[in-house]
């Protein structure tokens, strides 16, 4: 490998957590160059176009329909239809922060590994790239969840004739018209597949746990008791809980529209997959053309592996924001800061600790 281009920082990822880091690291001072011309501060993001997960998701999932997006720092998303597609309304958001902030990302640019660069004198990190290198003080890890779908394993899953996808891969409900179809998962994304779905063919839900609904408005107040029990489990190096384990299941429109419609009606899960549909617990067959898992994301940390903070449970120990074993390392969009209000959170509270480490080491650019 060439020689790592040395910089202050690194933001990973250029979705609503890396691009509201990168605005409060240019707010503190940090630019993309210093006076003669030098890196100082970098964003790399592995797709192709800006929008991060956004430009990823199903053309069914309209502003109307999203939870409710919280702004870029410093920039309100522009007045849209709500029955226009998020895909297309939120990257061009994106594209346009991106441009009035000058944040320079760099992309396609898939981050490989991060790594201790172990013989530098001031302790750097090395980020590893398919183009090149880069050595940098702080790493600010944005690398959202789109990337790392998880689908649990059941017996007989190879042997199913039929079709298996992930929500990450859900185009359009046409694509099951007159099918029997399983949508497995208890979350957002799986009420409202099931509603879209149940429309042109015919299904079946089913969920590991009873769904626990809840009409309580998830306020301010319940909002500040999720976030920090979740900042707790983080500390703890527990493995980030699920949205709805946070903020129980809503009673949204589609969820609504689904259960008057008949369709929301629970099942329990399969206890094997066969060539033709699923086996019952009880021995009981379904049949099904297709099983579409919406059975959620991990964090897409891989390339955080040669650092070896991952911890028995599964998580990475961090306090507000901070690896708490690798304190150059910050973690944004990760636990409690999972959301976009979260996310908008971290990148300003990263901000300022990177301006006070670097102020109390008398480094330069703060
Ligand atoms: P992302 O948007 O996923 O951005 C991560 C970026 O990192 C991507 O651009 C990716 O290319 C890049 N990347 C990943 N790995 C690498 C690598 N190794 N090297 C380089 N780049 C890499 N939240 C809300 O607050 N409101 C909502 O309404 C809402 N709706 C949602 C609907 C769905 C279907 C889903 C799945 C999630 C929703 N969320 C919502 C959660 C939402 O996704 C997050 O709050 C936020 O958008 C995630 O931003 P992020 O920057 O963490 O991740």
């Amino acid at each position: 490998m060439s020689t790592p281009r040395p910089v202050d920082v690194i933001v990973i990822g250029a979705g609503q957590a890396g691009l509201s880091a990168a605005y409060h690291l240019r707010r503190i001072g940090l630019a993309p160059v210093d006076a003669g011309g030098a890196e100082t501060f970098v964003v790399l993001d592995g797709d192709a176009a800006p929008g991060g997960a956004w430009q990823h998701r199903w053309a069914s999932l309209r502003m109307a329909t999203v939870n409710g997006i919280h702004e870029l720092p410093g920039h309100p998303v522009p007045p849209a239809d709500p029955e226009s597609a998020s895909r297309d309304i939120l990257p061009a958001y994106f594209a346009e922060y991106e441009r009035m902030f000058d944040l320079r990302v760099r992309r396609p640019v898939r981050v490989r590994a991060v790594r201790r660069e172990d013989d530098a004198p001031d302790g750097r990190l090395l980020v590893e790239t398919d183009a090149g290198g880069w050595s940098a003080r702080f790493v600010v890890n944005a690398t959202g969840t789109w990337t790392s779908p998880f689908v649990p394993h059941y017996p007989g899953q190879e042997r199913f004739r039929g079709q298996q996808l992930h929500v990450a891969d859900y185009v359009s409900a046409d694509e099951f018209a007159g099918k029997r179809v399983i949508v497995v998962g208890a979350g957002i994304s799986a009420v409202q597949l099931l509603e879209e779905i149940s429309h042109v063919a015919q299904t079946v839900w089913m969920t590991r746990r009873e769904p626990q609904w809840t009409d309580e408005a998830f306020d301010e107040p319940a909002r500040i008791a999720a976030v920090a029990g979740v900042e707790e489990r983080i500390r703890r190096g527990l493995p980030p809980a699920s949205v709805i384990s946070v903020t129980g299941m809503h009673w949204t429109p589609w969820a609504i529209a689904a259960r008057e419609r008949g369709v929301l009606v629970r099942h329990p899960m399969f206890a094997s997959i066969e060539e033709e549909g699923v086996r019952m617990a009880d021995g009981t067959f379904i049949a099904a053309d297709a099983i579409l898992w919406a059975t959620g994301f991990r964090p897409a940390l891989r390339h955080l592996a040669p650092l070896g903070l991952r911890t028995a449970e599964g998580g990475i120990r961090a306090s507000r924001s901070r690896a708490l074993d690798e304190p150059r390392l910050f973690l944004v969009g990760y636990g409690p800061s999972a959301s976009t209000v979260g996310a908008n959170r971290a990148g300003r509270a990263v901000a300022q600790a990177i301006r006070s480490t670097l102020r109390e080491r008398g480094e330069r650019a703060a």
